[in-house]
């Protein structure tokens, strides 16, 4: 039998004590699956004197030099998250010559390419199928098994908290704050959910997943994000009524004019793949100039389905430096291209008001959208109570200032009360 391959596991959190569990059910079976038992030899954790059932505790260290100076070491598997230590504690490994996977999208959207430069000057394997969308895999097919394509799209549902909620307003009427609240007591949505419901989190994987699709860096500050706060249930309804879903995409497209790259709620056909996918599932919907179109579905979090793609990320370390090969797939960004602004891209839009319920309203508010070069596709109109109502317009293609400038006029507006919502259409 092969050598022990001995790892070193950074975090023993959700998806740490998810690997470690996957790790032992592997076990007997892991010199036939990776070509060598792997071995856990420690554990960094903050705190040693934490209860933590069923782990070896004589593995735990609070010490990172413990870990990086112990030369039989050779995969660190960064699972605590966050820019720092997690930062220099993967540099370290791999100046030291460790190959490194780890689950941490905050990081790799940010200091991704840095790290990859890094490991290649090392010949180490530094891999992150967990950080976008969990147990679907997507990084390694986007590397490997699509490379002969030239990618033009990537459209993702890449956050299941936010899914969940929008599921939950599509489903059962539910306001935005009920949806959170009952998101937060079944554990999908963190104590503090900033990153999710603003986009944030969807916006680092998009700009991961851009970069390795169109093979030029993109950075999370590029990618604009709007979150699901402002969308209401009304919207929903009013999208119900057109044949069509609310979900809070991630689009990368490769335009001849640079790259697109935004995260923000989209109505799509009721028809589309995407809008079939509810609950806290996640789903990468990719078209390749060879492939035609291809979607990619399943858990985007959770112990044991971000437990499964790390794992799997350990399995082929393994299996590389077995072979001497690792460091053979690393940074695949070739190109520099341009990022577009938001200002630049063109969308159709649902802008939901709230009117005077009077002769005159609609032409004054279809004036303004003319002045301002947008058409209208579809107008509907519903009188309710106090002398409001709700005017719903969709506009044909436009440029994404065109509209702002057309809102901002519409605002000062006596006949017009509130501009409700403003949703980009697909
Ligand atoms: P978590 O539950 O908060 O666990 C973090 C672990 O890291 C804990 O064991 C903690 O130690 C340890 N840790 C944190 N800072 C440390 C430090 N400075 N020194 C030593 N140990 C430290 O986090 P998680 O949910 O497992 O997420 C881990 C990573 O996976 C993140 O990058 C996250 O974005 C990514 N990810 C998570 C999911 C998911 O479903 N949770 C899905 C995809 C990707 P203590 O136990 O002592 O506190």
């Amino acid at each position: 039998m092969n050598k022990p391959i001995h790892i070193a596991l950074l975090g023993l959190g959700t998806v740490g004590s998810g690997v470690y569990k996957l790790l032992s059910m592997r076990a007997q079976e892991m010199p036939q699956i990776a070509g060598a038992p792997i071995e856990i030899s420690h554990i960094l954790v903050r705190n040693t004197k934490k209860e933590r059932p069923g782990v070896d505790a004589a593995l735990l260290t609070d010490s990172w030099q413990d870990i990086v100076s112990d030369p039989e070491i050779s995969i660190v598997v960064e699972l605590m998250g966050g820019i720092e230590p997690a930062h220099t504690y993967i540099s370290e490994a791999l100046a030291a010559g460790k190959n490194v996977v780890t689950a941490n999208k905050d990081l790799m959207a940010v200091h991704g390419g840095e790290l990859l430069d890094l490991a290649a000057q090392h010949h180490c394997d530094l891999q992150f199928e967990a950080a976008v969308a969990g147990a679907i895999p997507i990084i390694r097919p986007l590397k490997q098994c699509l490379a002969g394509n030239e990618i033009s799209e990537i459209m993702g549902i890449v956050n299941g908290t936010t899914n969940y909620i929008l599921t939950r307003m599509t489903q059962d009427g539910m306001e935005f704050d009920d949806a959170l609240a009952m998101a937060t007591e079944l554990g999908y949505a963190e104590a503090d959910p900033t990153a999710d419901i603003e986009g944030y989190d969807a916006g680092r994987k998009m700009a991961i997943m851009a970069s390795i699709a169109f093979h030029s860096r993109v950075t999370f500050e590029q990618v604009y994000t709007e979150g699901i706060t402002n969308i209401h249930a009304t919207d929903i309804r009013y999208a119900k009524e057109m044949g069509k879903a609310i979900k809070l995409l991630g689009v990368a497209c490769n335009t001849p004019e640079g790259i697109e790259v935004r995260v923000h709620p989209m109505l799509i056909p009721d028809f589309h793949p995407l809008a079939t996918v509810n609950d806290a599932f996640n789903a990468v919907f990719v078209h390749g100039d060879a492939l035609d179109d291809a979607m990619f579905m399943g858990r985007g979090a959770g112990e044991m389905p971000t437990a499964s793609a790390v794992t799997g990320d350990i399995i082929d370390t393994a299996r590389n430096l077995q072979m001497g090969c690792t460091g053979r797939i690393g940074c695949t960004c070739y190109k520099e291209l341009p990022v577009k602004s938001i200002d630049e891209i063109k969308s159709k839009y649902f802008i939901r008001l709230r009117v005077e319920d009077r002769p005159g309203v609609l032409a004054g508010v279809s004036g303004v959208l003319g002045n301002n070069g947008v058409s209208i596709s579809q107008v509907i109109q519903k009188a309710s109570k106090g002398g409001s109502s709700d005017l719903v317009v969709i506009t044909d293609t436009v440029r994404e200032r065109h509209i702002r400038d057309a809102l901002t006029i519409m605002r000062s507006m006596s006949m017009v009360r509130d501009i409700a919502s403003v949703i980009r259409v697909y």
